[in-house]
């Protein structure tokens, strides 16, 4: 799973195989109000005030409309920030999304997360078999729900029931289809309920999502897994160290062990 963020998920299992961990990260956040925001929120659930407040950020951004193709965190654009430090330059006929924050792109990402298949890793010199027991490491860190569907030929059942019901469109949708499973199965093609890194492991109550609707400007419940989540975690425990707005320009490896080159980042916004 891309987003479950390699690094994020390394410095768990080398921490918990008994190895002090360091991570060296971009680390952006966002402004101390968004916080206080989702704390309003939690008080008194308006709505209208978390929406409005968002909107009012992302108003106030100075990429608000560089492209409006970017998903921003409760009207935040932390996830993109501007810094001395260029991540990737571009990609010729590509459209590349790069973040230095602490979760990356993990903060705005849509969630849905689907193993890779043997279709996919065709012709690689990793088969899904190689993955399989990586995957099911992972669900010690991300917990993925989904359902008993069309999707298990494809993408397994190693998931864990949702919590929270379908929204009216996700429902229609699948009811419509329902009758038509076999005659679309026959011409290859499969359905079934979104496969969503959803769950209440990290989350702010004990149930999880609660329907609240606010998913696409920023999940005030913790619900959508967070690769930050996982470092706020192990902040608190000991023999493991975070350090952010520190850049890796390179990692060398010599007869005695590896040694890092890397400084300080400095945030265009700061300097301003
Ligand atoms: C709007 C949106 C929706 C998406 N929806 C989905 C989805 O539904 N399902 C899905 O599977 N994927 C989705 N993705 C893609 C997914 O978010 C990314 O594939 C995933 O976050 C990539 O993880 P990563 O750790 O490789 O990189 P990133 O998320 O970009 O994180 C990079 C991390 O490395 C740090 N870093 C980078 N370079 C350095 C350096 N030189 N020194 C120090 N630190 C550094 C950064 O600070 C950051 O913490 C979506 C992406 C976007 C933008």
């Amino acid at each position: 799973m891309g987003p479950v963020q390699p690094g994020r998920a390394a410095a768990c299992f080398l921490w918990r195989a008994g190895f002090d961990v360091t991570v060296l990260d971009g680390g952006l956040t966002p402004e101390p109000e968004v916080a206080g925001d989702i704390a309003d929120w939690h008080k008194d659930q308006d709505d209208v005030r978390l929406v409005s407040a968002a909107a009012r950020r992302t108003k106030n951004s100075q990429r608000a409309n560089s492209d409006d193709t970017e998903k921003f965190f409760l009207g935040s654009d932390f996830v993109y920030r501007d810094t001395d430090y260029q991540l990737l330059e571009s990609v010729e006929g590509a459209d590349i999304r790069t973040s230095l924050a602490l979760g990356g792109l993990s903060n705005v990402w849509g969630a849905a997360s689907l193993p890779l298949t043997a279709r996919d890793t065709g012709g690689w010199p990793v088969t899904g078999g190689d993955l399989a027991p990586y995957y099911k490491s992972l669900k010690e860190i991300i917990d993925v729900c989904g359902e008993n569907d069309g999707l298990g030929s494809h993408f397994g059942e190693d998931f864990s029931a949702p919590s929270f019901d379908l929204g009216l469109q996700g429902g229609a949708l699948l009811q419509a289809l329902a009758p038509q499973q076999s005659r679309l199965k026959a011409r290859g093609i499969s359905f079934g309920r979104a496969r969503l890194a959803v769950a209440n492991k990290y989350s702010a109550s004990p149930e999880g999502c609660v329907s609240c609707g606010h998913c696409m400007i920023g999940c005030p419940h913790r619900a959508i897994f967070n690769a930050a989540f996982v470092i706020e975690e192990l902040q608190a425990r000991e023999r493991f160290i975070y350090q952010a707005e520190k850049i890796v320009d390179r990692v060398m490896e010599n007869g005695q062990g590896v040694s890092v080159q890397g400084r300080g980042l400095m945030i265009a916004r700061r300097l301003r």
